[in-house]
């Protein structure tokens, strides 16, 4: 039987190994607060191309 955890994001109760515990060094996360983690480390890089995009077209000069 599996020790059961809150979730970091939502606080659900989630039955997790004390394995899976201790690699995620107490940051038990729900699937749903994993994918939309997961989900958001993937749109970071993108932010910040943009953001350098931005960056480059402002001091360009434009037109
Ligand atoms: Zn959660």
């Amino acid at each position: 039987m599996s020790p059961i955890f809150p979730c970091k994001g939502c606080g659900t109760f989630i039955e997790r190994s004390t394995q899976h515990y201790r690699r995620v060094k107490g940051q038990v996360l729900c699937s749903t607060c994993a994918d939309a983690r997961d989900a958001a480390a993937q749109m970071r890089p993108v932010f910040w191309r943009r953001w350098l995009q931005r960056f480059r077209w402002q001091s360009g000069g434009g037109c």
